[in-house]
């Protein structure tokens, strides 16, 4: 059995992997691979799908499976899995990371004084103590996110239609009325017809003037444009962003856009992450075996 790593994955996983058969990272050798690991790099398209006719498992390391084709792997009886669980905390500790650091500057206080630039008198934080996060997708991240924001004193509300009760949040029948109410909202929605370009425009309408908008689930879940005007405007007081259009992204209108913290994809990008995205392929790779 051959088991291809198409993507970046702790350094020890392939001398756990040896035990099932060969490893390797060469991505030319796709057409004999039985197993492939992927995490978001990789684009599990219908091409690439027919370029692989041994292809029985796919294991997404990471949880949005929005860079697979599911509906065409099924027909080809391959199965795709993720690893849902392993990053919620590195993802909700990375969304509370941009949230405290666009509220204390710290990005552009950092700059300024590598320019040599003193700039105590203008920059002003604000506390989060006290201040509404409205969550958007109160799934196992948005869950993480709440815990932490309650350490800190602040009020938690959230939307998601899917989810019927939560002990860390006051859920919201509509996404307008979190919007209304919130301080800062932090997005943790897949991908999916229904979320692509939810915040656009309109959407932004909702928002209380000076909000702070986060967003560390999918790219196209915001209309770039919008959020920069907004941005322009003062409608948004600060946005912070882990996820893009394309990895790395091209021509994004946020490069030029006001008070963006801008990050390369890192939510799941910690070493214990990684680590446990290692552990759970090693447990599907031996039940596939099985
Ligand atoms: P999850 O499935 O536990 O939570 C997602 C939640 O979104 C679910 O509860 C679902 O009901 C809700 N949802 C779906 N459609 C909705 C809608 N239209 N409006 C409101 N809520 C809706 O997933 P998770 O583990 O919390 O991950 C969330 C997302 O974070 C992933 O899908 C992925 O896109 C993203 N992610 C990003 C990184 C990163 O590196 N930045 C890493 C991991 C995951």
């Amino acid at each position: 059995m051959l088991i291809l790593l198409s993507d970046a994955f702790d350094p020890g996983l392939p001398g756990k992997l040896k035990k099932f058969g060969e490893v390797t990272d060469n991505k030319t050798r796709v057409p004999e691979a039985e197993v492939i690991l992927i995490r978001s790099k990789t684009k599990v398209t219908k091409e690439y799908i027919d370029g692989a006719p041994n292809l029985k498992l796919v294991i997404r390391g990471g949880v949005g499976l929005d860079n697979v084709d599911l509906v065409y792997a099924k027909e080809k009886g391959i199965t795709v899995h993720n690893t849902a669980a392993a990053s919620s905390i590195a993802v909700a500790e990375l969304a509370f990371t941009l949230m405290i650091s666009i509220t204390n500057h710290l990005a552009k206080a950092d700059k300024s004084m590598h320019a040599g630039k003193w700039l105590k008198k203008e920059l002003k934080r604000t506390e989060l103590y006290l201040k509404t996060l409205g969550i958007i997708g109160m799934g196992r991240i948005g869950t993480e996110l709440a815990k932490r924001s309650i350490a800190f004193g602040m009020k938690v509300v959230a939307y998601d239609p899917y989810v019927k009760s939560s002990d860390f949040a006051d859920l919201k029948p509509t996404m307008k009325d979190v919007f209304k109410i919130s301080d800062y909202v932090s997005l943790h929605l897949p991908l999916t017809e229904e979320t692509k370009g939810l915040i656009n425009s309109e959407t932004l309408k909702d928002f209380k003037d000076g909000a702070y908008l986060i967003n560390t689930g999918r790219g196209k879940t915001i209309v770039e444009e919008d959020v920069a005007e907004a941005l322009k405007s003062g409608k948004l007081k600060a946005f912070g962003n882990d996820v893009w259009y394309s990895d790395p992204p091209e021509n994004t209108v946020l490069i030029d856009a006001p008070n963006v913290t801008m990050l390369p994809h890192l939510g799941a990008s910690t070493n214990e992450n990684l680590l446990r995205i290692g552990n759970i392929i090693e447990e599907l790779i031996a039940d596939y075996v099985k």
